[in-house]
């Protein structure tokens, strides 16, 4: 016999079995179930950080999926948009010659009715001076023409010949008097 110490309940008891590690079979079941308790709650542990570690991987792998997928949607976007750009650039060309051509059209056209109109005050000008000179000459044939009238008149009155029916219609016509002044006879 000798004195031993239990493991689980630390109380001393007399055991004839060195090997005898608890007092009582109550002890020995304590400490096996305390034992398996532990084992569970390590193998729980376990699980638990390797699902942790699965449920990390795959949201990396889901983030890194997400960047790829961004990447290429903003390349598409981004050729896309450039060729959207390119596209916009030529139009604008395109129109930016057509405004040109049509410019240099009208400027062509410009020019002509330029060159028209000078040629036109220049005609303008000369038919002027010729209504004038026209004017000026009928001016002189009017007062010959009245000479001559009032000369007729003082003929035919002294010889005592009247004018004929034609020549009075023209004296009429023209606002002339057909007989002589009473004092100048
Ligand atoms: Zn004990």
């Amino acid at each position: 016999m000798s004195t031993q110490k239990c493991r689980e309940c630390l109380a001393a008891f007399e055991s004839g079995r060195p090997t005898q590690l608890y007092c009582s079979p109550s002890c020995s079941r304590a400490s096996r179930d305390r034992r398996r308790a532990e084992k569970r709650r390590a193998t729980s542990r376990a699980t638990r950080q390797t699902l942790v570690a699965v449920e990390r991987a795959n949201a990396q792998e889901r983030l890194l999926q997400a960047e790829t997928d961004y990447q290429r949607r903003l390349r598409r976007e981004t050729t896309s948009a450039e060729d959207r750009f390119h596209h916009a650039v030529l139009e604008r060309d395109k129109t930016i010659d057509q405004q040109l051509t049509q410019l240099r059209h009208l400027a062509a056209v410009n020019l002509d009715l330029c060159g028209e109109l000078a040629e036109a005050k220049a005609q303008t000008t000369e038919l002027r001076l010729e209504i004038a000179r026209v004017l000026h000459s009928q001016r002189g044939d009017a007062q010959d023409l009245m000479r001559l009238a009032a000369r007729l008149l003082q003929l035919s009155d002294h010889l005592g010949i009247p004018l004929d029916r034609p020549t009075a219609e023209i004296y009429r016509r023209r606002g002339w008097p057909t007989s002589m002044p009473a004092r100048a006879r």
